[in-house]
């Protein structure tokens, strides 16, 4: 198996559901579901995915290769590794970013057994010649590989067994249409709602010996951007802070209070997404290009573009236009966003205001 290296944009932030150190991986692992009926909510990828396992099984059959997409931390990885399970193959993980030349799949491929699951999370970040090379190992379930070197060298065509491949991407729009089209199955999730959310954090308090409380658990449910991998982030932390302050039980309150102490406000955004929207904010109304909101907020474009604007969207705090971002319509709501009002507009032409004047 080969290891997911950490991303190399990590930065710890509260919310950043895309980077994550190597105690929270640990604990990532330590907690994530291995059967189907133990993952919570995405009810219609579930049921798809039960009806596909099923019908593989039934026929003896690899499964078709799926493409899973989202934003970081809903669960792509759990419910590839959960397919393995499910199908009683091997899982091996890698991810687009490692794998920089087609030898470094090569290996990756040719120690599959029929049926194995091969996971490719970041799977957008693929090289092009990588992506190209995966073509026939998807669709002909055949490599070339280049033996010998110089006047030698020579390709050979090898056998691959049937395997699986699943991969995980939060930018499907980046994938080419050659390379989607080579996924049979193909599997949208979506944040995950307030009860999902409660189930979710039930479930990790219960396995990380945790004692919270229905109020606490909807108080962190709500503020936890509808992702797994935050809401096991703040029960771990909201659980510090009660200990190093002699609470046993994770109540509202104590919810409240580490959320707070985690910059974390009531709608669940932190320091930078409120960052963000006040950059956009104070263009007034002029669409701002990601480039600008990266170098005013310090943190990289990619960072950005995967991991906070697609919440912000979704909420309708920010628009994306073609010529770049503006608040959304639901902008209003967050509490306290400085949103400098638009100046006067300075009268350098008079003429240009002359017919309003005499109206
Ligand atoms: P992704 O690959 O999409 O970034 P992961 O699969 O690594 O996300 O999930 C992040 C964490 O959230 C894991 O610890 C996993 O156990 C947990 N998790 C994700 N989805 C669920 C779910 N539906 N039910 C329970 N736990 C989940």
């Amino acid at each position: 198996m080969v290891d997911i290296p950490p991303p190399s944009t990590a930065s710890a932030r509260s919310t950043d559901p895309g980077s994550f150190d190597d105690d929270e991986r640990r604990g990532d692992d330590t907690i994530r579901p291995d059967r189907l009926e133990e993952f919570i909510g995405q009810q219609q990828v579930t049921d798809n995915l039960r009806v596909y396992i099923e019908a593989a099984r039934r026929r003896r059959e690899a499964l078709d290769h799926i493409l899973l997409s989202g934003m970081p931390g809903l669960g792509k990885t759990t419910l590839a590794s959960l397919v393995a399970h499910e199908m009683g193959t091997g899982f091996r993980a890698t991810s687009g970013p490692v794998l920089e030349k087609a030898k470094d799949l090569v290996g990756l491929l040719t120690e599959l057994e029929a049926g194995d699951v091969l996971f490719i999370d970041e799977v957008h970040r693929l090289s092009r010649v990588v992506e190209e090379y995966l073509y026939t190992a998807m669709e002909d379930f055949q490599i070339d590989i280049l033996i010998d070197s110089g006047p030698n060298a020579r390709s050979v065509r090898i056998d691959l067994p049937r395997f699986t491949l699943v991969a995980a991407t939060t930018r499907e729009g980046n994938l080419t249409a050659p390379f989607r089209a080579r996924f049979g199955i193909q599997e949208k999730l979506e944040p995950y709602g307030v009860e999902d959310m409660r189930s979710i954090l039930g479930r990790s308090a219960r396995i990380f010996g945790i004692e919270l409380d229905e109020e606490g658990a909807l108080t962190l449910a709500r503020r936890c951007r509808g992702t797994p991998r935050i809401a096991n982030r703040y029960l771990r932390r909201v659980r510090d802070f009660a200990e190093s302050s002699g609470v046993g039980r994770i109540d509202r309150r104590a919810a409240e209070d580490a959320l707070a102490r985690l910059g974390v406000d009531s709608l669940g955004l932190d320091t930078l997404d409120r960052r963000i929207l006040e950059v956009v904010g104070a263009h007034q109304g002029e669409p701002v290009g990601v480039k600008t909101i990266a170098v005013s907020v310090g943190e990289e474009e990619r960072t950005i573009e995967d991991v906070y604007e697609p919440y912000l969207i979704q909420r309708g705090y920010l628009s994306k236009t073609p010529r770049g971002r503006t608040l959304g319509p639901r902008a209003d709501e967050i509490p306290g966003l400085e949103r400098p009002a638009p100046p006067t507009p300075e009268v350098t032409d008079p003429g240009l205001f002359e017919g309003e004047a005499s109206g």
